[in-house]
């Protein structure tokens, strides 16, 4: 859905080949990350982005600037892991001035995995933070160990205590759905969520990163529901067609308040053709789709001294060429390596 801004309409859209119009960057600030998820980042992972590529704070805003002039409206931080910039409340901030400057409201989000967000929390709202996505798939810490390869689940603890409190709105916890076991946990994440006021919401495995081969042989989408339904009353909500999940409320139990969750059913029901997306990836290159590996380059012209308008014509080249759908992606042009890479 497109927010209404307060500003001018932009001269010219996102538009792709299929007719598709961009109102959603989203941005990744890293490719490292402080997790080894057996699904995501090899543990052997030994290609990074040099440093000094990396998008500063002042580049991210002027990209940001050239975003809203070609219509989008909503700025998602991703990574890698965001919270390992020490300088993302400094990201914010400038993200931030640039809505100020286009004269739109501020839609900043972030999907994180909260290691280290309890201390922080405070400078990114302070900074403009408005939502807040966290990816856990367990609440047990020996299975968090053996997912994530990283005995981080105390710190991720703090900080789903601490949100509650937060004025971001809405909080979400993603759990990618691997296996039987995290069948088995629907329930529990679920209750987990609600009482917090968190939306909980399934995400089906994608066939990218370590284990993308399996993907075919994992939970679809019909297994997360009929899990769902075996223990919680749900009535559909219709959903904004370019909106990645379907969602349910949930009817209030004996044991926890009622609310909302979400499937995202990327493999089996894929929302490719209503995406309005498009991906910056942290050392300033515009892909197009997430499993595409075709860019335009950003950073070198905004180095050398690129205007603004000479940056938005390389943004619209970029997008014009998004493919009608990640299952036209074959062969060497498919991203297989991870999510991480571009932004989850
Ligand atoms: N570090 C941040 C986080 O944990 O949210 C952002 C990046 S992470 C790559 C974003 C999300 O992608 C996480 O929820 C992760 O579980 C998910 N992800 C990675 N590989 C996936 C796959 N093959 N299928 C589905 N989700 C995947």
């Amino acid at each position: 859905m497109r927010v209404e801004s307060g500003g001018d309409e932009p001269s010219s859209q996102l538009l792709d080949h299929w007719g598709r119009v961009a109102a959603d960057l989203r941005l990744s600030v890293t490719d490292r990350c402080n997790l080894r998820c057996s699904y995501c980042l090899p543990e052997d992972a030994d290609s990074w982005i040099p440093r000094q590529d990396l998008l500063t704070p002042a580049e991210i805003g002027r990209l940001t600037q050239v975003a809203l002039s070609l219509g989008i409206r909503k700025v998602r931080l991703t990574g890698g892991e965001p919270l390992l910039r020490p300088d993302l409340a400094e990201i914010i901030h400038q993200i931030h001035q640039a809505f100020m400057q286009a004269g739109m409201p501020a839609d900043i989000a972030l999907t994180t995995n909260a290691i280290g967000l309890a201390s922080r929390l405070d400078s990114l709202i302070a900074a403009g933070l408005g939502r807040i996505n966290i990816s856990l798939d367990t609440l047990d810490p020996e299975r968090y160990f053996a997912l994530a390869k990283r005995n981080r689940f105390p710190e991720v603890a703090t900080a789903l205590d601490k949100l509650p409190g937060s004025v971001l709105k809405p909080i979400k916890l993603n759990s990618v759905i691997l296996d039987q076991q995290s069948l088995e946990e629907i329930p529990e994440l679920v209750r987990f969520a609600l009482r917090r006021d968190f939306q909980w919401r399934a995400i089906e495995f994608m066939p990218i990163g370590p284990l993308g081969d399996s993907a075919a042989t994992r939970p679809h989408a019909r297994d997360i529901l009929a899990r769902l339904q075996e223990c919680f009353s749900l009535t559909p909500i219709e959903t904004d067609p370019a909106a990645p999940a379907r969602r349910w409320n949930v009817a209030a139990g004996s044991d926890h308040p009622a609310g909302i969750i979400g499937v995202i059913a990327s493999e089996s029901a894929p929302f490719c053709a209503t995406c309005d997306r498009t991906r910056l990836s942290a050392d300033g290159k515009v892909y197009s789709c997430l499993f595409s590996l075709s860019f335009v380059d950003l950073l070198t012209p905004l180095r050398q001294g690129a205007s603004n308008d000479e940056l938005a014509q390389l943004w619209l080249t970029a997008q014009a060429a998004k493919p009608a759908g990640h299952r036209e992606i074959a062969g060497a042009g498919r991203r297989t390596y991870s999510l991480s890479q571009i932004g989850g």
